[in-house]
Order: C-alpha cells, then structure tokens, then sequence
C-alpha cells in the first residue's frame, strides 16, 4: 500500500481500476499506526492510494459505496481540541476492540466505525490529508460508515480517490480531539456518475441524503450547508428556491461533524422518505 500526506493533482496512483471496480484499502491510524506519544509529526494523518479511476473526468461525481470496514485489534483515544488547554500533559488510552465495543473508564461503548479522511485531488494547489474541503478529506462525518455512499466531486482526470484515518467510535464533533483512531481494512465499490451532484461531498445513509461543508469557522461552514441543500433540493426536486428552503427547514437537520481540524465541517441531513 501506499500513503499520501497531501491530496494532489501530481501524486502518482498507486493502482488503476476501470470503473465499476472494488477495491480494498488498507489504511493505517492517524498515527501512522504508532502511539501518539511516538508517532512522528510528519507522518500524521495518511491516506492510502490515491487509486486511479479509468472513465472518472472532471466535473464527474465519484461514487463510493462503502461496502465494509475491518478493524485492527486495537485503536487509541487522545486529549486534545477544546479540552487541551484545560489538561496538561499528554493522555490517551490504547482501547482493545472485544466483541464489537471498548471500555472505556468502566463503560462498554458499542462501536460505530467510520471513515475520518475520504476525497479526491483537487484541481489546484495540493492540500494536506488533515484539511478538509470541496475534495473531501479530513471530514470526520460519523455517517461515513459501512452501507454510506460518500459522493465526491471529480477534480482531475482519474479522480485520484485515497482514504484512511478511520475512527471505531466518535460522536459528532470529535469534541474531545480524537476519535479511536485504528487502522483498517476498507471495501469499497466505485462507480462513475456523469455531470455534478453537488459541489460539496454529498453522503447518502440508509435513511437521509446529507452534504458536508467545511469552512474556517463552523458559521460559515454552516451556511454552506444550508445553502448547498437548498440549491440541491431545488434542483432535484424542481421546486423554486423559496419552498426548499422551507421544506429544508422544517425536515433537515444542521450537523457539526468536527471542530478540531484546521477548517471546521458542518453537514446538512435530509431525510430521502421526502425525495
Ligand atoms: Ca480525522
Ligand atoms: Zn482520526
């Protein structure tokens, strides 16, 4: 396997598929698979891939159907974001994965595994894996799990599609600074959809179709998501602009994925029963 620290435009694939194709990642932690007390600062944060997909172009939508996600034996939670500057020193806890949960200061948690950094290249300056945007990336949406599509605006020729940084468990916002961070085993199905679905990564779950913006505040990443729903719903539904935004209002729901990363990632849910 290979990894990536930036998503760019110039990395060399390290496979090619022509699309429909599965594909397996294999992905390390955010920690390099090492203890954040060892891991080294530049090598936080990989992706693996990028995977090359023949008959992917720009202003495509890429289609990635997450088809499962294995964990390694064990994942490591960390103090940092909010709480950081409350608690001095470093502490985190390596948490073995036992039958589907951790346990954690003597509670069992069920695990929700997802995927913390999913995107593509985009077509300008490279950006590194920890930042989200438009391309995706670093997102940290907790409905990226197994069953969720994610939908990615195609950039450059081939899309360019990496993942990793998958999470056992984390609640919205990763407000404590991490969530247990693993590495994995990632299934997917890529598909290639023609024209632009959004110009934001949309995720589609059993129950909603969601968009995820990301932004330097989580106000205006806010706005972005009420935003980029409304214009979606206008145009997939063919209702004028006024009756989406009403209808978004009173059904969906405004999200904070997380507020940790270099920019912060809202996302908008809307229920696909209203579709
Ligand atoms: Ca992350
Ligand atoms: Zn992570």
């Amino acid at each position: 396997m290979k990894y990536i620290y930036d998503f760019s435009k110039d990395n060399e694939p390290a496979f090619r598929v022509a699309a429909p194709a599965s594909y397996t990642f294999k992905t390390l932690s955010c920690y390099g698979d090492l203890t954040p007390d060892i891991c080294e600062p530049d090598k936080i944060n990989p992706a693996t891939g990028p995977l090359f997909i023949e008959g992917a172009h720009p202003g495509d939508t890429l289609k990635v159907t997450i088809k499962s996600i294995d964990l390694a034996p064990s994942g490591v939670v960390k103090v940092s974001g909010f709480m950081k500057h409350q608690i001095e020193g470093l502490h985190w806890h390596q948490l073995a994965i036992e039958n589907n949960s951790v346990v954690l200061a003597g509670r069992r948690l069920p695990l929700k595994k997802m995927i913390g950094v999913i995107g593509v290249a985009p077509s300008d300056d490279p950006v590194p894996t920890i930042t989200p945007g438009k391309h995706g990336a670093n997102m940290d949406a907790k409905i990226i799990g197994e069953g969720s599509i994610v939908y990615l605006p195609v950039q450059v020729e081939g899309a360019l599609l990496a993942m990793g940084d998958v999470h056992a468990l984390m609640g919205d916002g990763e407000t404590g600074g991490t969530g247990i961070e693993i590495g994995a085993k990632i299934e997917v199905l890529v598909e290639v959809i023609k024209g632009q679905m959004s110009q934001w990564p949309m995720v589609e779950t059993e129950d909603f179709i969601s968009v995820i913006t990301s932004a330097p505040t989580l106000d205006e990443a806010s706005e972005m998501a009420v935003k980029e729903m409304a214009s979606y719903l206008a145009k997939t539904l063919e209702l004028p602009l006024p009756e989406a935004t009403m209808l978004l209002g009173l059904a969906g729901d405004l999200k904070v994925c997380q507020i940790v990363n270099p920019l912060k990632t809202a996302r908008f849910e809307f229920p696909k029963k209203y579709l």
